[in-house]
């Protein structure tokens, strides 16, 4: 039988997920899918000095807004649980031990001011990247300098001690990445990282490794940034005896600033007005707060599209593929090795594609939200009708009413250019005559308003292109908007009367 495809987002609750990691989280979400696999959630907090309060919820949140599922997680629960490592905490322990029985692992006692003494005396020495490995370790306290009994006294006594890694002084290792292809990496170049630390907490590389294989991880999907652990973490599957059931690794390429120089970080997205983070987020140390994609108006679908995209291509000219159609098309082999730039102006795009695609009720309703917001009354009606109206020149939920306004209030100022080139007395004349003629008929409709136009233009010998934006401007208090007839069958005919009459009065002719 075909091994199940079980693949995890492993983010840290250190702040709001970033749109790189919701990336992640997708290209997880849909390979899982695509191989009918299992989608699994884990919390990496074991670092507690980075824990921000929220960040879980956040997580949570953002990924239930974009509609990437999860089949294990804290919040589902599953087979595999506690899906929290600080609820694992008391596991870890015997794996690092386990390596320190087996010659692959040792205590270290170096107090801090130590270390760093052990750096100073390198760097001075000339080595670029001091580092704790087969040739320093020999000069630290640890458990393979002090003597045996020594090292039980200190564990004994409750000296505070890590469990480092004893990386070999000679090997290549190697990884083939599904991505990138073989990377190799000669051990000497790696320090022995710290396995466990002071307070009893694994760091991130044990407790990830032991986790995936307890998790049953086959496939690993993550940032580029992690690509630099990835040997140490194959050494580890090694050392473990789990070599045989490591899981594959797939680095996906980094997400760069819109001029492609360099990585894409919250102050790219500040200095340009774009969101980086899907939802809003409040800072809880400085109460600071910015707005996320869904705030700024994007749609979920969108969205996820527009993520989709960012470092994966289906191979053709295709761009719009919603949930779907991504899950059948997905392939790890499709994401590309090099950076992506990040653009903004392809998010509206789609935004405004997917807009375009939802029913004449929803962009309606939409629009009833916006027009509640600003205290006006509607009906469903009328706001699906100008709803659909407006939708081409929409890109947000929020441009519905922008650009549909002109259907519910009267204008309160008139722009000043239009009124400098086209308001003139003959504009003013047609506009006159076209208000009497409206006031003898009944109801009004787009086609019975031009007609009415028309003939008033006929009997004052004015071609329409003349009269045009003045009529507009006169309606709208602008030079470009919407279809005019259609703003008089909307707003009908008394409303249209008072419009006229109160530019009438208000524009001066020259
Ligand atoms: N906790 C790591 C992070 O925050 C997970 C890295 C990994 O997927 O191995 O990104």
């Amino acid at each position: 039988m075909e091994q199940e495809v079980r693949v995890r987002f492993a983010p840290s609750p250190t702040g709001p997920l970033h749109i790189g990691g919701v990336r992640t989280a997708l290209y997880n979400f849909l390979f899982a899918r695509k191989m009918g696999g299992k989608m699994i959630l884990r919390i990496e907090d074991t670092d507690q000095t980075r824990f921000v309060p929220g960040a879980e919820e956040y997580i949570q949140e953002a990924l239930k807004w974009c509609g990437i599922e999860l089949d294990e997680s804290p919040w589902t629960g599953g087979p595999h649980g506690p899906y929290r490592q600080s609820e694992r905490k008391p596991d870890y322990m015997q794996y690092a031990l386990q390596l320190v029985e087996e010659g692959k692992a040792y205590y270290a006692f170096d107090t801090p001011e130590e270390l760093d003494a052990m750096r100073e005396r390198l760097k001075a020495a000339r080595v670029a990247t001091p580092q704790y490995n087969a040739i320093t370790r020999m000069q630290m306290k640890n458990s393979l300098t002090l003597p045996e009994d020594e090292v039980k006294a200190r564990l004994e006594s409750g000296d505070p001690y890590v469990i480092r890694i004893k990386i070999p002084r000679k090997e290549e290792v190697r990884l083939n990445d599904m991505i990138r292809g073989w990377v190799m990496v000669h051990s000497a170049t790696l320090d022995d990282k710290v396995l466990m630390k002071s307070d009893g907490m694994p760091t991130y590389h044990l407790a990830n490794i032991v986790d995936d294989h307890l998790m049953k991880i086959t496939h690993v999907i993550r940032g580029e940034e992690w690509l630099p652990s990835a040997p140490l973490h194959v050494l580890l599957y090694e050392y473990f005896g789990w070599k045989d059931s490591m899981p594959r690794f797939a680095h996906l390429p980094l997400l760069l600033k819109p001029d492609g120089n360099g990585k894409l970080s919250k102050r790219d997205a500040e200095k340009h007005g774009f969101p980086i983070f899907p939802l809003e987020w409040t800072d809880p140390a400085t109460g600071e707060k910015v707005d996320g994609f869904r705030e700024e108006g994007y749609l979920p679908e969108a969205f996820l599209n527009f993520l989709a995209f960012l470092g994966w291509s289906p191979g053709t000219n295709d761009e719009m593929f919603n949930l779907e159609e991504l899950i059948n098309t997905f392939t790890i082999e499709r994401i590309g090795k090099s950076g992506t730039k990040f653009d903004i102006d392809k998010a509206k795009w789609y935004n405004q594609q997917y807009l375009r695609k939802r029913s004449d009720e929803e962009l309606g309703q939409m629009l009833q939200s916006q027009l509640k917001q600003n205290g006006i009354e509607a009906t469903p009606e009328t706001a699906t009708r100008v709803a659909v109206e407006v939708k081409e020149r929409a890109v947000f939920p929020a441009d519905l009413w922008k650009e549909g306004a002109v259907f519910f209030v009267r204008p309160t100022a008139y722009d000043e250019s239009v009124a400098q080139k086209k308001w003139n007395e003959e504009a003013a004349n047609i506009i006159s005559g076209f208000k009497d003629a409206l006031k003898t008929l009944g109801q009004v409709n787009a086609e019975t308003a031009k007609n009415t136009l028309n003939e008033v233009l006929e009997k004052n010998n004015v071609k329409i292109g003349r009269v045009m934006q003045a009529v507009r401007l006169a309606l709208t208090g602008a030079g470009s908007g919407p279809d005019l007839m259609n703003i008089i069958e909307i707003v009908g005919k008394e409303e249209t009367v008072a419009r006229l009459e109160q530019a009438l009065q208000t524009l001066q002719t020259k």
